[in-house]
């Protein structure tokens, strides 16, 4: 049995039972799972949960599923990297990666909140799962649905990187290109997720899934000896991803295996694609939707569903938000490979670049701890590169032909 006694309207309060549901018939608020945690809290510790197998099941009390994990034994627990060398670039006393570029099966932290849906798809008893991506949860829906044996729907913006095409068609879901930007395409599955009876992993089943970023936070606070970091910074699409690390380092502490989670939390996105930063920056809680055009695909979210409640929390846990531009993306990406040697997608230029600014401009404090997320892997978004590199040196098969290079060098 599992530790969650039903879902609950954000906005209302209005409580409703454990259903594929979303969102408030009363208010239209969104719904959020709902923990018993004193049960938690005499369920769990730290040592229960060392001893598991390394993967995000490990913290499934904190988990909104009721039988055992089905999708995703593999997936999580992806290594927290100390990253001396950027922090020295960056003038940072202690600094590290949350590297999910490695993540199990399609590397990028869409393969956590996937891992959840669709073992709560299995609960609910669907036998077709669906999302709207704007790329790595096509990739993630279509590679976990295909060993969990469900026929997969997945709708896409048709302007996508071609590279981010091919890594969803090789497990050969159905793949609906549609004519329009992630905005448009989120639309029109809601509305075919009213007439069909499937799991859309980000609709009808978003309270499940959203849960699943919590792994990213619970991880981070065991990688560090289970403590909360001083900051993180979260790339922001929908924004779901920011508070639930937030809500992740709270929980541990609510359960009784954090002593004290204070984490300031940084918001980072693109300035073709900022509501969220737009608001953290105008101190308004009003999220303004946006036409993005920005290199970072996987971030463009114009009108993001969770913009209000990942404001809340950068407020209240005294964190800030910053924007980069498309210049400054493809730098972030090319630091963190030249110093980490952790080659990002651009949501990971994003965020590195963001980084980079808020402790040029004083908003985190060289010498306290902070984490980087750094949420999907550079060979999907090869693209955004081209033609922003140095070239390879060509020389022919001989020794004379290389040591004449090596003069040049
Ligand atoms: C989806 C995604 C995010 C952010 O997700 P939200 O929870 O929608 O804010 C961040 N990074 C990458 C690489 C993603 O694919
Ligand atoms: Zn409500």
């Amino acid at each position: 049995m599992g530790f969650v006694s039903g879902l609950k309207c954000r906005e209302c309060g209005r409580e409703y039972s454990t259903e594929p549901i979303y969102v408030c018939e009363f208010c239209f608020g969104p719904l959020e799972a709902v923990y018993d945690y004193s049960k938690i809290r005499k369920a769990v510790s730290r040592k229960k949960i060392e001893n598991r197998d390394e993967n995000l099941w490990r913290y499934r009390e904190l988990l909104p599923i009721d039988g055992e994990p089905q999708v995703g034994l593999y997936s999580g627990f992806t290594p927290l990297v100390k990253a001396d060398n950027l922090a020295r670039e960056l003038g940072v006393k202690e600094l590290y990666i949350k590297d999910d570029t490695v993540a199990h099966p399609t590397l990028s932290f869409k393969d956590r909140v996937v891992a959840v849906a669709l073992t709560k798809a299995k609960e609910f008893g669907f036998d077709t799962v669906a999302c709207a991506s704007t790329g790595n949860l096509a990739h993630s829906v279509s590679a976990h649905g295909a060993k969990a044996g469900f026929e997969r729907f997945i709708f896409i913006p048709a302007t996508l990187e071609a590279s981010k095409i091919v890594a969803s068609l090789v497990f050969e879901p159905n793949l609906i290109a549609v004519d329009g930007n992630y905005d448009d395409v989120n639309r029109l599955c809601s509305e075919i997720a009213n007439k069909y009876r499937w799991a859309f992993v980000n609709i009808n089943i978003r309270p499940f899934y959203a849960e699943g970023s919590k792994t990213i936070g619970f991880e981070i606070a065991e990688q560090l000896g289970w403590r909360a970091p001083d900051n993180v910074v979260v790339p922001c699409a929908s924004g779901s991803l920011l508070t639930k690390v937030h809500k992740a380092f709270k929980e541990l502490k609510e359960v009784g295996i954090l002593k004290s989670a204070d984490t300031r939390i940084f918001a980072a996105q693109a300035d073709g694609c900022n509501p969220i930063v737009t608001a953290i920056k105008n101190d308004t809680d009003v999220i303004r939707p946006m036409k993005p055009d920005t290199v970072a695909k996987s971030l463009a979210i114009g009108n993001p569903a969770d913009g209000f409640y990942a404001y809340r929390v950068v407020k209240d846990s005294g964190g800030f938000g910053e924007e980069v531009t498309d210049d400054e993306i493809i730098e972030g990406m090319k630091t963190l490979a030249r110093t980490e040697g952790i080659f990002a997608e651009t949501a990971g230029g994003v965020t590195v670049a963001v980084t980079r600014k808020l402790i040029e401009k004083g908003y985190i404090d060289s010498n306290e701890l902070t984490v980087i997320c750094v949420t999907g892997n550079g060979m999907k978004t090869q693209e955004a590169l081209q033609g922003r590199m140095s070239e390879p040196i060509y020389i022919k098969p001989n020794l004379q032909a290389f040591e004449e290079a090596l003069k040049k060098k």
